[in-house]
C-alpha cells in the first residue's frame, strides 16, 4: 500500500530525458499505487489548455493511464502551470485540488500545497501571484491569441530568472532566503490547520523536517525538482520515504 507524492518536474520539448522519465514512472510503479499527487509545476509552463504542445498531449495521456488504471490522479497547480484548467483534467482524469487542500492518508490527515504561499519573504513574487490567480486576469490572458500568451510566458520566465540571477549576485543569503519558505508562515499553517504533516514542493530542497509548533512536533515534507532526477514520496501505512528515480 503505497500513495506517492511527485512535483516540479517542469516537463517541457527542452528536455525531453525527463519526460521519459516521467513516462517510465507512469507506466510502472504509478500504477501500482493507490493514489498519486502531483503537487504543481509539472509543466515547465501552461498558458492555457488549448496550447497543442506534443508534451501536454504526452503528459495528459500518460495521466489518464493511470486514472484508467483505477488509480486516482490529483494535482495542485503551481507557479509555472497555474492555467491548467477543467478541460486538460478531464482529458488526463485528475482532478485538481484547491492549495492548500487537506487529505487522509491511511487514517492521518496531511495538508497539501505547492509550496510558493509559503515563500512570503517574496512581497514581489507573491504580489504577482495575486495578480495572476485573479479570475479576471485569467480570463483576460485567456483570450488572448495562443502565441501572444507563449510570448508572455518567456518573457515571464526571462525576467524571474533575472531577478534570482542578480539576487543570487548581490546577495546570495537573501537569495536562500526568498527562495526558500519562510519559517513563520509554515509554522502559521500548521498551527491554523491544527495538522502536523504538511507536504509540498516549489522550493526544490527535497528534505524531511521536524518541526515543534506549540506543543507538537510535526512534520514537513518538501519534494524535490526532476532536473537531474526524479524525486518521489511514497507515503505508507507506517511510514514514508522520499527517494531518487
Ligand atoms: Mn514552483
Amino acid at each position: 500500500m503505497t500513495t506517492l507524492f511527485i512535483s516540479d518536474l517542469h516537463l517541457d520539448a527542452e528536455r525531453p530525458a525527463v519526460t521519459e522519465l516521467f513516462g517510465a514512472f507512469m507506466q510502472g510503479q504509478a500504477r501500482r499505487a493507490d493514489a498519486l499527487y502531483i503537487l504543481g509545476d509539472l509543466f515547465e509552463a501552461w498558458v492555457g489548455d488549448d496550447d497543442p504542445s506534443e508534451t501536454g498531449a504526452y503528459v495528459a495521456a500518460r495521466i489518464r493511464e493511470v486514472a484508467d488504471a483505477g488509480v486516482p490522479v490529483s494535482f495542485i497547480r503551481g507557479n509555472r502551470d497555474f492555467l491548467v484548467g477543467d478541460a486538460l483534467a478531464r482529458r488526463a482524469g485528475m482532478r485538481i485540488l484547491p492549495d492548500p487542500a487537506v487529505v487522509m492518508l491511511y487514517g492521518k490527515p496531511a495538508i497539501l500545497m505547492h509550496g510558493d504561499l509559503l515563500c512570503t519573504g517574496d512581497v514581489a513574487y507573491q504580489a504577482f501571484r495575486a495578480q495572476t490567480r485573479n479570475p479576471a486576469w485569467q480570463a483576460q490572458f485567456l483570450a488572448q491569441p495562443l502565441a501572444a500568451r507563449l510570448a508572455f510566458a518567456a518573457q515571464a520566465r526571462a525576467a524571474s530568472a533575472a531577478h534570482q540571477g542578480g539576487m543570487k549576485q548581490n546577495d546570495k543569503a537573501q537569495f536562500e532566503a526568498l527562495t526558500d519558505v519562510t519559517p513563520a508562515t509554515v509554522d502559521a499553517t500548521l498551527a491554523q490547520f491544527g495538522i502536523d504533516t504538511l507536504i509540498h514542493g516549489h522550493t526544490h530542497r527535497p528534505a524531511i523536517h521536524d518541526l515543534a509548533v506549540g506543543d507538537r512536533t510535526c512534520r514537513r515534507i518538501v519534494l524535490g525538482d526532476w532536473y537531474e532526477q526524479g524525486s518521489v514520496l511514497r507515503v505508507e501505512p507506517d511510514g514514508m520515504a522520499l527517494d531518487s528515480l
